[in-house]
């Protein structure tokens, strides 16, 4: 087998993980470039006979987490099939660090489809990444301080989480024997948790919910997951995945994986977040940019705002970054809401601030901050990008990316509450 020699030599994919989300899916990517993994991003399942990017890691996004669980199963198992393909050595499912499921899935089925189709017989489920506050103990989730169902996914519109017993809540979307293994194990290291692994199987459990209270958990449970086909978790515990690569040396130390080609194009932020952190970005931004506010009132008027946008922005671009924002205060959102239904509000804002997007790079924007999740959705979806491979970090959570293939494009995708106030121009100093 090919060694690979330090220096980004081609030994191909390493780790295949199948996201349940987009935003989720960038989360895991940063993990892996951060664990040294040269890790791309692709958005959907592309076609059967697309080549699998060079890289140590691939990253599918999808949108399976709330979809019909026959639907999540189908989406999942053809990304599988797409990444094993491209030579993957070990699966990652990854969801959310609150387990969000509806209460028929979609983590018990698309897990126990993946094992099926890996041939596996036990895959290990640990949501917990302890530094961001998410814990599991004696099978129970914590978000910080309280219980799962204590916290805010209780009243989450799509996902509430009302069990925090992940044995139980895991149990009741699989057919399968769920087990788990508490943190006495866990904290006693890798062979104690392999050899737990081992006791499960014999009897016959097809997924262990492991505890972990702190990152070296997370480390000594990446380490016993080694010769797992399929790991299926939080972020967090891809921590100690990258580490086991390198111990069979078929990966180079940790330095270069989020080193990118150098940004070129002209430079904008395009925000549809309302959250408070991405309305004090704008404020600061709008300090010392020029912006220009998407009227929702406007546009539900059907008045040509992405037009009016993009002619007041292109004359500006090539005096530096210029701010589009529909982002508004919650008294402000909740009028629009009223008017016309938030789902239907927020999809024609999201369609007139992606238009606004592709205008924007057909005149020449090459680096470009997107704030929001769904906003970003929109964007990448109206962009026709297909895949991101992943750079260093701008903020926790938010790294650079650059498009694979056209258009050529530096893109950082931020979740709403991310990033400090000086998010916006400070993306635009850190880009080489
Ligand atoms: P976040 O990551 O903060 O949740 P999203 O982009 O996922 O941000 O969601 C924000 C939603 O709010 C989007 O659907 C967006 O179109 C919508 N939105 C943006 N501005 C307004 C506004 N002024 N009034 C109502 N909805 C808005």
């Amino acid at each position: 087998m090919a060694r690979r020699g330090g220096k980004g030599r081609k030994t191909g994919l390493l780790l295949g993980a199948i996201a349940d989300d987009l935003t989720g899916a960038t989360d895991l990517c940063n993990t892996l470039v951060a664990g040294g993994m040269r890790t791309v991003q692709v958005i959907g399942v592309p076609p059967a006979d697309t080549a699998v990017p060079d890289a140590d890691a691939v990253v599918v996004a999808l949108k399976s987490r709330t979809v019909p669980p026959a639907r999540a199963v189908r989406e999942s198992r053809a990304a599988l099939a797409w990444l094993r393909q491209g030579g993957a050595r070990q699966i990652f499912f990854k969801y959310c660090s609150t387990f969000d499921s509806t209460a028929r899935g979609n983590i018990g089925p698309v897990a126990d489809a993946l094992l099926d189709d890996l041939g596996g017989d036990l895959a290990i489920a640990c949501p917990a990444f302890p530094t961001n506050g998410r814990t599991v103990y004696k099978g129970h989730l914590f978000v910080g301080d309280v219980l799962l169902e204590n916290s805010g996914m209780r009243d989450h519109p799509l996902t509430p989480m009302r069990n925090s017993d992940l044995v139980a809540v895991l149990g009741a979307q699989t057919p399968h024997p769920v087990g788990l293994i508490g943190h006495e194990t866990v904290r006693q290291g890798a062979r104690a948790i392999g050899r737990a692994l081992d006791a499960l199987r014999e009897g016959g459990v097809r997924h262990a919910v492991v505890d972990a209270v702190a990152d070296r958990d997370l480390a000594a449970i990446g380490k016993a997951a080694a010769r797992l086909p399929l790991v299926t978790g939080g972020s967090g515990v891809a921590l100690g995945l990258p580490a086991n690569f390198r111990e069979s040396d078929l990966l180079g130390e940790a330095g270069q994986a989020a080193a990118l080609p150098p940004a070129s194009g002209l430079a904008a932020v395009i925000a549809g977040s309302c959250s408070p952190a991405t309305l004090g970005q704008i404020e600061h931004m709008g300090a010392s940019c020029p912006s220009f506010f998407v009227d929702a009132d406007a546009l539900a008027g059907h008045r040509r705002v992405a037009a009016d946008a993009l002619a007041w922005a292109v004359p500006r671009l090539g005096d530096g970054p210029v701010l589009i924002y529909a982002s508004a205060a919650p008294a402000r959102v909740r009028r629009i809401q009223k008017r016309l239904g938030a789902e239907k509000a927020g999809a024609m804002i999201e369609r007139c601030l992606a238009r606004i997007a592709r205008g924007l790079v057909d005149a020449g924007v090459g680096r470009l901050v997107v704030a929001g999740g769904e906003t970003a959705g929109a964007v990448v979806g109206a962009l026709g990008l297909r895949a991101l491979r992943i750079g260093a970090e701008i903020d926790p959570g938010v790294p650079w990316t650059m498009s694979v293939g056209r258009p050529r494009l530096h893109l950082a995708l931020k979740s709403g509450n991310f990033g400090g106030p000086d998010f916006f121009t400070r993306a635009f100093a850190v880009l080489p």
